[in-house]
């Protein structure tokens, strides 16, 4: 056992030099400098700012302390007893699925106190499929394969919707909802990126082109069409998508 100053002895282990040697090489303004005791006007503002920040940091931490995870894992085991599942929750909770998981499962001892708050609120009897959440995370993923060139009837389609528009409101959906969107998305996004064989929209792409439609406009049209407006063999089933989609809207 080695007896020593621990602080020296940390400093050598560590391969630390001293703060005035680190700080020779440091600009003004750089709080290092002012812990070296340059007190000139940019080293002290440096580390006023850095005291700032400290303050404001801490206090955010009183208001958001950290606390035991056991109240939020009792909650959640109840829930999930109740019929409630992670994914639920998780949309529900904007929580990650894993930090919930890991919290049921105690390997998560603390969590932060407004997190807790959001398990503690949740109630099994609201967190039913008709449950209301925020629709926005929903929209970006329907907005994503609007952008990949799937239409809003084949989203509705794919959504088991029946009637002629896409039917989902835009500031809350159901838990149902999301989850199906969520599914659909992942499903058609991995369908769009399969290769197929170009020669179909090739025809369409040289139809809008003997329509009078020119290069950059159909390039905003259609994202990833290659520059020169001649395809490979084979395109992702999502540019060949977006081609068809094009040519529908600009020939109609
Ligand atoms: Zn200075």
């Amino acid at each position: 056992m080695q007896i020593g100053t621990p602080h020296r002895s940390a400093i050598e282990t560590r391969g630390l030099r001293p703060i005035g040697e680190l700080a020779r090489n440091r600009p003004h303004g750089d709080r290092l400098r002012y812990m070296a005791g340059c007190r000139c006007p940019a080293c002290r503002g440096a580390n006023t700012a850095y005291e700032r920040m400290r303050a404001r940091a801490r206090k955010a931490g009183e208001a958001n302390p950290i606390v035991p995870a056991d109240a939020a894992r009792a909650h959640i085991q109840a829930l999930a007893a109740a019929g409630v599942g992670r994914r639920t929750l998780s949309i529900a909770t904007d929580i990650t699925e894993a930090t919930l998981w890991a919290i049921k499962r105690g390997e998560r001892a603390n969590l932060r106190r407004a997190t807790e708050k959001k398990i503690l609120a949740m109630r099994a009897d609201l967190l039913a499929d008709g449950a209301l959440v925020d629709a926005a995370p929903t929209w970006a993923l329907i907005d994503a394969l609007l952008k990949a060139g799937f239409t809003k009837l084949a989203i509705a389609r794919g959504l088991g919707q029946q009637g002629g528009g896409l039917q989902l409101r835009r500031t809350r959906v159901t838990v149902r909802n999301a989850e199906k969107v969520r599914r659909l998305h992942d499903k058609l996004m991995a369908d769009a990126e399969r290769l197929v064989d170009a020669t179909p929209s090739a025809v369409l792409l040289q139809e809008l082109l003997d329509e009078g439609y020119l290069p950059q406009r159909l390039k905003r049209e259609i994202d990833g069409l290659p520059e020169s407006m001649s395809l490979p063999k084979k395109i992702s089933a999502g540019l060949a998508n977006q081609i068809a989609e094009a040519h529908r809207r600009l020939t109609q």
